[in-house]
């Protein structure tokens, strides 16, 4: 049986209209002299330079943008003497100064004796498919940054206070230093919600999670919603005398904000209630004995009446 292209002489312009036609930009370098002996004139369209214009390598790498030129030029020319196939992404120039991003897929011509005769490739305009690469990116860490924060007050979560913790946890207990942990929840907020409403005790928590993130203020401090309306504090390096300090700040600047809570028991304000804890982390404790433990605390903080902090000293 007789295909069609049998029939198809191996005539030098059918190759030549078929290279000419395709997406892909054909080209060829002398190795010896580096120079461009071909390149497909579907460069004109796009990069807009002629295809008279490319006449030696230092034309290819002059029309590359700056931040990729040396990576791509060692690299290439490495892979060339080497007589290695290879391929390489980078942004062209086009003659107006735009980037466009480029894959050059390289195939090295020997001669009989095997030494390097011709570079032969093809460029293939990958600029779509970088968008959409760099748009997922983009998400990506979009996407990353959301789901360590709390989406309703903007502040670190759950999720980012445990990695934190832990970092911290390991941290401290390689320098022997003290970590400090405060606990802090809202007093009577059910009550509040009752009488403001769901909405507005939604706008009440993201002020104060605004009011508290400011109580600390070493750059290593952490700030985190650690549930409803329950908010946490880590202090790396920071001893029981300094946490108690933030702990009064944080229930002062409370008081400061003078947010209306005509239903609570304790006043028309609302207040929060706070366990304070240190530690310097021993090899047989974990974090979560001492979050267990703090938690106590602010469990006492309720017990002796709210508005207050119930701390080691
Ligand atoms: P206590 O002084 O003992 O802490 O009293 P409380 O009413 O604050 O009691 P508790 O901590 O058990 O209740 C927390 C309430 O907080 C219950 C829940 O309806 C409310 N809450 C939790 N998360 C949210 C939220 O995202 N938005 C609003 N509006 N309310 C929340
Ligand atoms: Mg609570
Ligand atoms: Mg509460």
């Amino acid at each position: 049986m007789t295909h069609a292209a049998d029939d198809v002489p191996a005539d030098s312009t059918v190759y030549k209209t078929l290279l000419e036609s395709t997406k892909a930009i054909p080209w060829q370098i002398d190795w010896k002299t580096l120079q461009f002996t071909y390149i497909g004139p579907q460069i004109e369209q796009l990069l807009g330079w002629t295809p008279s214009s490319w006449v030696t390598v230092q034309d290819w790498a002059d029309r590359m943008h700056p931040e990729d030129r040396e990576r791509v030029v060692d690299f290439c020319v490495a892979q060339s003497q080497a007589g290695t196939d290879h391929e390489a992404d980078y942004r062209a120039l086009t003659k107006d100064g735009e980037a466009v991003w480029i894959r050059d897929v390289v195939h090295v011509k020997r001669n009989e004796a095997g030494d390097v005769e011709s570079l032969i490739g093809f460029m293939f305009d990958i600029s779509e498919r970088k968008a959409a690469e760099q748009k997922l990116l983009a998400l990506q860490e979009e996407l990353e940054s959301l789901s360590f924060k709390d989406g309703l007050t903007g502040v670190s979560n759950r999720r980012m206070f445990d990695s934190i913790l832990d970092a911290e946890w390991v941290e401290a207990r390689r320098m022997g230093q003290a970590l400090s942990l405060i606990l802090i929840d809202i007093d009577y907020f059910k009550q509040y919600n009752d009488c403001y409403g769901h909405i507005q005790g939604d706008t009440c928590l993201k002020q104060v999670a605004q009011v508290l993130a400011s109580a600390a203020t070493r750059s290593r401090d952490g700030f985190a919603r650690f549930g409803g309306e329950e908010f946490v504090l880590i202090l790396p390096g920071t001893d029981a005398a300094s946490a108690l300090t933030v702990a009064e700040r944080c229930r002062s600047l409370i008081f400061k904000a003078q947010i209306p809570h005509d239903a609570s028991p304790v006043g028309q304000l609302l207040t929060i209630s706070l366990g304070v804890g240190t530690t310097i982390p021993a090899r047989h404790e974990t974090a979560i004995d001492f979050v267990e433990m703090v938690d106590q605390r602010l469990y006492q903080a309720k017990q002796r009446g709210r508005n207050c902090i119930v701390g080691a000293l």
